[in-house]
């Protein structure tokens, strides 16, 4: 297969503030990290809506301050979520977009797009940023990409799972396999140490992204990884430091002005990006100086911190996260110096203070920090997509074992959860147990399926039910064998049959309320070529529009030109006045004019201009 007609496979970390894609290259034997069109190795999982067009990346967080409440971003946050999730909730009140609850309780973010409202799902918006991504992708290998990879947090479950994967598969991506990201990101790793790497290896991966914040144990024995646990917080990143950040200096420019911006969305943003910047700044200086040009009203803001003081302000969080390390060790039943090696993963994981913690915790232990920490994840899960490829010949041959991140059960008598397959197990896993009916309805019997760690099942989170019927009604206690399996995407499916009548249900939990359904994926697969398709014709439009004026701006130049030789006769001079001011007019009512429009007046501007003007 040459490079040309090769069919890619590419990994495509799909994080909660920053995506990052990248591809095995056979040629060079080696992961490429792929650019994107501003030159940057990771793109902002922001999507944005303006009367004109859609946006997407860059673009779109650009603009976010003047269009506060049609961009979104965080969606990693709502995906395969309930809008009732008190998670959700919570996130609504900082968010400067509006999220309401589908009739059955799905999250919709509402969007104005050219002057209407939509509501959309956050496995659509997912999408488009994975279109963007293979966009990119596709613009680099100079091919089409269908194959792929997608990372997912360890800490995600089932229904968030298969929501990316929707959101994959409405993108038009055939998705190989669906990874955690901190065993992407040892994957990534193991190739740059498999020289070293003999006997049994222990790494700890310290994930502190965006949004989330993932802690991972593996164990790499020859090419085997197995993830022995794993622990973490959807809710803990670079974000939530922002935010500190911008409180405090909220609270600063209130002090200082008697101004209080807490409920001017765009003031926020703008705050936020200044407070983005200033931490990264202060992740390699001690101090920075934050500076927002008319942050509210005529008012310029300007300010310096230091990085004592930023730490101050977020040390409860950087103890959180060392909190979330211990407790991922004790569920592996390991000690810190057991651990071989501490990967650090995510932008978050720059920052000094997060590195001497955790350098401390493991008693002064060396971390690595070799591989780019932004791109390990991608890095990961493009060695992975090539590993599922056929065809490439040098990649390392490492199997990789992933593990369930909550207790998977059943309810039974009394509302308590009885475990099928305990936290942690390596997937693919297949397991059965024998239960029976009760007394209370011997003749059929409700299998509800839990995932969580609470001893009540109704505390944990209902992944699905069904029923099994036909049991005589005289006899209770009935055998039944439930089966449980768990396939390498993750993806659970549970069956019940009855021992004596024969009789067989089962599910596979991917209806999960709020889950989407075929046609619904259906649906958004023919409205994801509708946005393309828009987005196309406006690029189009654009380009007619700038042919326009940019003809006009010649017209003047020229005519600038004459007048200075003084060659012009004033009645062709009139004549190309005019058709100047019915240029200005049609541009100005650009929204309701189409592209031919532009085009044809182009044309008709050429005929009556060249015979009068020379242009050049
Ligand atoms: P995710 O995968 O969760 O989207 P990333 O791993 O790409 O996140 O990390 C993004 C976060 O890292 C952002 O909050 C960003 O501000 C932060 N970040 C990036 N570089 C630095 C840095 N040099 N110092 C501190 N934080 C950083
Ligand atoms: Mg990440």
């Amino acid at each position: 297969m040459t490079e040309q007609n090769k069919e890619w496979a590419v990994g495509i970390d799909l994080g909660t503030t920053y995506s990052c894609v990248a591809v095995w290259q056979e040629q060079h034997c080696r992961v490429e990290i792929i650019h994107n069109d501003q030159g940057n190795r990771t793109t902002p999982s922001c999507v944005a809506f303006t009367d004109n067009q859609r946006l997407i990346g860059n673009a779109a967080k650009n603009q976010a301050a003047t269009n506060p409440t049609n961009t979104v971003f965080d969606v990693k946050r709502l995906i395969g979520r309930r809008y009732s999730d008190p998670v959700i909730q919570n996130d609504l009140r900082l968010w400067p977009f509006k999220v309401v609850a589908s009739t059955d309780d799905k999250p919709m973010i509402v969007v104005s797009y050219k002057g209407q409202e939509k509501h959309i799902s956050a496995e659509e918006i997912s999408s488009m940023i994975l279109i963007k991504m293979r966009e990119i992708a596709e613009a680099y290998l100079e091919s089409p990409v269908m194959n792929a990879v997608v990372t997912v947090p360890a800490y995600f479950n089932d229904s968030q799972r298969q929501a990316t994967k929707d959101a994959a598969i409405i993108a038009g991506l055939n998705v190989m396999r669906i990874i955690n990201e901190p065993t992407a990101a040892a994957l990534a790793y193991g190739i740059d140490k498999r020289a070293n790497c003999v006997g049994e290896r222990n790494i700890f991966v310290f994930d502190l992204g965006g949004g989330t914040f993932d802690v991972s144990l593996l164990t790499i024995k020859g090419d085997v990884y197995e993830v022995k646990a794993t622990a973490g917080d959807t809710h803990l990143g670079g974000e939530d430091l922002d935010n500190r950040m911008v409180n405090y200096f909220v609270e600063e420019f209130k002090r200082k002005t008697k101004v209080d911006i807490s409920g001017n969305p765009r003031a926020l943003r703008r705050l936020r990006t200044a407070c983005e910047r200033a931490k990264r700044t202060l992740s390699y200086a001690v101090d920075t100086i934050i500076e927002v040009d008319a942050l509210s009203g005529s008012i310029d803001f300007c300010s310096s911190i230091t990085r004592a003081r930023f730490e101050e302000l977020n040390m409860d969080l950087f103890r959180k996260c060392m909190e979330t390390v211990d407790s991922c060790l004790v569920d592996s039943k390991m000690d810190k110096s057991d651990i071989h090696d501490i990967v650090l993963v995510g932008g978050s994981s720059r920052i000094p203070k997060v590195q001497q913690l955790l350098q401390d915790f493991f008693k002064g232990k060396d971390l690595c920090k070799s591989i780019n920490p932004d791109e390990a994840v991608a890095y990961g899960a493009a060695v992975q997509a090539a590993l599922l490829s056929k065809g490439n010949k040098y990649v390392p041959n490492l199997v990789l074992l992933d593990v369930t991140p909550l207790s998977l059960g059943i309810s039974v008598k009394g509302d308590l959860m009885s475990v099928m397959i305990p936290r942690n197990t390596t997937i693919p896993i297949k397991k059965e147990k024998v239960y029976y009916t009760r007394n209370d309805n011997p003749t059929s019997v409700l299998i509800e399926v839990y995932e969580g760690e609470r001893a009540r099942a109704s505390d944990n989170n209902l992944l699905g039910f069904f029923n099994l019927s036909g049991f005589p009604d005289a006899t209770c206690g009935q055998p039944l064998d439930v089966c449980f399996s768990i396939d390498e995407n993750g993806i659970l499916s549970v069956s019940a049959e009855g021992k004596t009548n024969g009789n067989r249900n089962e599910i596979t939990i991917t209806n999960d309320k709020g889950r989407l359904s075929n046609q619904q994926i259906m649906r958004m697969i023919q409205e994801a070529e509708i946005y393309k398709a828009e987005d196309l014709k406006y690029q189009k439009k654009v380009k007619a529009m700038n042919a326009l004026d940019d003809y006009v701006y010649r017209i003047k130049n020229a005519i600038e030109d004459i007048d200075n030789a003084q060659k012009f006769h004033p009645q062709d001079k009139m004549k190309v006045i005019l058709a100047i001011a019915k240029v200005r007019n049609l541009l100005d009512a650009s929204q309701q004019t189409g592209t031919e429009v532009f085009e044809d007046y182009l044309n008709e501007l050429k005929s009556l201009i060249e015979p009068v003007v020379r242009i050049s």
